[in-house]
């Protein structure tokens, strides 16, 4: 699984590096006007290989399966997101390099007069800067995820379309049939990713519905939600993997939301998610009945065991509903007769919103497994470890011995719970390179 995900790694990465670059052999080939500044190259460069990087987030934002899997889901948005502001940056600086160059530019700005070539680059970083300022500050501005992920696809749309657009009438960098056929080239990628995501992907979850079967209330404010397929066999993934689940409305409407696949992977006639009501979509996932018809997406991430077969021994972390890519990964040990050494150090608020703490106790008689409890306000009596999960608590919990890379650690809950424990598990003598981290925010 390693070497598979290495190469096509490597395979994806330099077809995205060649993508990006192609542009700056379009400018470096070819008749050139002998008179044209370094500076204006340069600047064009960067305009170029920018507008590259941007076309190219339809595809790091599309979910191709064949692309997420060698790096997980997680890294990929991410990656979507810091190469996002390098290409804003990038495409940012093309115009003030002009300004620089020569101050005659600037009359360029303006959209009454300017020709159309620059009225279609100025617009184009208009709606540039919008889509970062919108991206980077909107939990500041207290956007709703839902408003924004719709104006973030339709502003970068209108924004890749007008710098083609800018490209295209600027004569002198499609001057060659050539040049004009690779501009094509992008602008064919990108709006076949344009139509295979919002036409031909939405398409073919409307044709494989899931039907809810059942719907379970948790300790913690939780809903567990078992989903069966409308017809065939329910999707196959590795413990510890997530979907995206559509509800009340159609995979059109770009409304779904990601939630772990909390069920067995050893299952194949349905999938649960376990789902802590924590907004607007979770408060309601209740409403749902049985019967009711919802679109899963997936499976998407790397956060799994099943990536390390060769780990001789398991530590679980999960905090609150952190839990359930862990009960996946539990569960599926379970049904497997996995028998390798686990220990699982759980942390929670209170005692009493320990979600899944009676079926833990379950899978210790099935597992080869210990278990320790953290909570953080415990009753009078506890008489558990209490407060915050530290690196003392590890070094007790762990055997030393499984500090020498034969263990590997799992980590998924609440964002500064997950700070804390990655630097106390490093403390405790645990390398990063063991430690494995599903955060619950890709956006
Ligand atoms: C990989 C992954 C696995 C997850 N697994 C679980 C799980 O098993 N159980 C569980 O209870 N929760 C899980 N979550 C968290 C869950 O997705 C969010 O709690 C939920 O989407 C919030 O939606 P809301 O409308 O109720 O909350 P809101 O209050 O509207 O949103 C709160 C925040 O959640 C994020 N969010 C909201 N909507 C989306 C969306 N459509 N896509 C991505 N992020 C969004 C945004 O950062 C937003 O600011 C997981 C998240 C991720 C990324």
């Amino acid at each position: 699984m390693r070497t598979k995900n290495l190469v096509s790694g490597l395979i994806w990465g330099s077809l995205y590096v060649i993508l990006t670059l192609t542009p700056l052999v379009i400018l470096l080939t070819g008749p050139k006007n002998s008179g044209r500044p370094p500076l204006l190259d340069f600047s064009v460069s960067l305009g170029f290989s920018g507008l590259a990087i941007m076309a190219l987030q339809f595809v790091t934002s599309a979910r191709l399966k064949f692309f997420n899997q060698p790096f997980g889901t997680d890294i990929v948005y991410h990656f979507h997101r810091q190469i996002g502001i390098a290409a804003f940056l990038m495409v940012f600086a093309h115009p003030l390099l002009l300004f620089i160059l020569d101050a005659r530019y600037l009359r360029l700005l303006n959209l009454f007069s300017a020709p159309w070539r620059a009225r279609f680059g100025v617009l184009a970083i208009i709606l540039l800067i919008g889509v970062v300022w919108m991206a980077e500050y909107r939990q500041k501005l207290k956007i709703p995820y839902g408003f924004w992920k719709v104006w973030h696809g339709i502003l970068a749309t209108m924004m890749v379309g007008l710098a083609l657009l800018h490209i295209f009438n600027t004569g002198d960098y499609t001057n060659l049939p050539w040049k004009r056929a690779v501009w094509i080239g992008y602008t064919v990628l990108f709006l076949l990713m344009l139509i295979y995501t919002r036409i031909i992907y939405p398409l073919k979850l409307m044709r494989n519905p899931y039907i809810v079967k059942e719907i379970r209330k948790e300790r913690g404010d939780v809903w567990t939600v078992a989903l069966a397929p409308a017809r065939g066999k329910a999707l196959r993934f590795m413990p510890g993997q997530f979907a995206w689940l559509t509800a009340w409305k159609t995979p059109f409407s770009d409304s779904e939301h990601p939630f772990s696949l909390a069920s067995s992977s050893e299952q194949d006639d349905h999938i649960e998610m376990s789902i802590k009501n924590l907004g607007k979509f979770t408060s309601k996932i209740q409403a749902l009945k049985p019967g009711d018809k919802v679109y899963i997406d997936g499976p998407y991430g790397s956060f799994s065991i099943d990536r390390y077969p060769q780990a001789k021994n398991l530590v679980f972390i999960p905090g609150g509903i952190g839990v359930t890519p862990i009960m996946s990964m539990l569960r599926s040990m379970a049904e497997r007769g996995d028998k390798r050494p686990v220990r699982v150090l759980y942390a929670n608020q209170t005692w009493d919103a320990t979600t899944f703490r009676e079926e833990m106790e379950t899978l210790q008689q099935k597992l080869n497994m210990q278990l320790v409890y953290i909570i953080e306000r415990p009753d009078a009596g506890w008489q558990g470890e209490s407060g915050f999960l530290n690196a003392d608590i590890i070094r007790k919990s762990v055997p030393a011995e499984w500090l020498n890379g034969n263990s590997e650690v799992f980590l998924c809950g609440p964002a500064p719970m997950m700070n804390a424990v990655e630097k106390a598990l490093m403390q405790a003598g645990f390398n990063e390179s063991q430690i494995h981290s599903e955060r619950f925010a890709l956006a």
